[in-house]
């Protein structure tokens, strides 16, 4: 009997449904946390925006805040100073 077939939601190489692939349906945990971190920003920004008023929404704490949480990588970010 083989073994489910499937595509990496990430980068949609393929993937095996055993043992083999412990971060299945990715095939890495890099994939995985690729996804994770893709909808944890989603949702964070949804909550954010119904939690806080945007006058007192100081961008640079929320930043860190992600990055503290690990919800966004430091390389994504645009730092103009
Ligand atoms: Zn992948």
């Amino acid at each position: 009997m083989s073994p489910t077939i499937l595509s990496c939601p990430t980068c949609k190489a393929t993937v095996e449904w055993s043992d083999k692939f412990p971060f299945r349906p990715f095939c890495s945990q890099r994939c995985q946390q690729i996804d994770f971190g893709g909808w944890a920003q989603e949702s964070f920004a949804i909550k954010g925006a119904a939690l806080l008023d945007p006058e007192m929404l100081d961008a640079d704490q929320l930043t860190k805040e992600l990055l503290d949480a690990g919800l966004i990588d430091p390389d994504l970010l645009d730092s103009e100073g």
